[in-house]
């Protein structure tokens, strides 16, 4: 008996290490229609796979194949402040982009006939921001702005100098940006950290740092987005819509 109890054990504590592919379909439940291990449905009609078979050992390998299994392999942990990121700990770094384009728009120019334009208050009035209008995008930003306006000063100074839509790739990189969709907003761009101005490259060994106040990521995460202060490859003015990650059912009850 002892073999089988030990596969049994084991067998417990890999499934707590995968996320369920349902939680796609509780995260965006108008756009996807189904999701299991084999390939996920769209209610637009598009299928995709839900894993693909590109190597995805190394960490350049991950970050450039992450397939739709691999975008939910590390959780995303909406808590405190109290412990940097580990070492290559990028929960929503790990992405899947045939996923984004299905979603959102093929191309530049698809993408462009979902923006919307939404009222982002700032400290001596507001500014108008385009957004994806795709699963309601458009609505959870404009909701976390509202409540980002009912901060004291001290806070709002944070959520300064917004953009949001641009279409472009991540720097140093053939991966689109968050941004090319219209579901990636930055914040006070002057005042914020980004690993890249200290780093050489993906594998080195940086010092976390940030400033963004908790108030306002905690507003973001309430509304599905998650935020690059997350990361160890820290990006704290960046903030994106990814609701698969805070989805109660999406979130995997241990790292891996
Ligand atoms: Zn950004």
């Amino acid at each position: 008996m002892r073999p089988l109890t030990v596969l049994a054990a084991s067998a417990l504590v890999f499934t707590h290490l995968l996320a369920n592919p349902q939680c796609y379909v509780d995260a965006y439940p108008t756009l996807v229609a189904s999701a299991d291990k084999e390939e996920i449905v769209l209610k637009n009609g598009l299928k995709l796979p839900y894993k693909t078979s590109m190597p995805k050992v190394s960490w350049d390998e991950k970050i450039n194949h992450a397939d739709l299994e691999m975008q939910l392999s590390q959780s995303y942990d909406a808590g405190g402040f109290d412990t940097p990121p580990p070492y290559l700990f990028d929960p929503g770094r790990l992405r899947y982009q045939p996923f984004f384009q299905a979603l959102y728009g093929k191309d530049k120019q698809s993408i462009e006939k979902n923006l919307v334009s939404i009222s982002w208050p700032t400290l001596k009035g507001s500014t108008k921001l385009p957004v994806t209008k795709v699963g309601g995008v458009d609505k959870t930003l404009y909701a976390i702005g509202q409540e980002i306006a009912k901060l004291p000063k001290s806070d709002r100074i944070w959520a300064e100098g917004a953009t949001t839509y641009c279409y472009r790739v991540i720097k140093d990189t053939d991966r689109l940006s968050m941004h090319s969709f219209g579901i990636a907003i930055d914040l006070a761009p002057m005042k914020t950290q980004y690993w890249k101005d200290e780093a050489p490259s993906e594998t080195a060994h940086i010092g976390y740092r940030n400033t963004m106040p908790l108030s306002i990521v905690r507003i973001f995460e309430k509304h599905g987005w998650i935020w690059g202060g997350r990361w160890y490859h820290y990006d704290t003015m960046h903030f994106e819509y990814r609701p698969e990650l805070l989805t109660p059912s999406c979130i995997a009850k241990d790292h891996e």
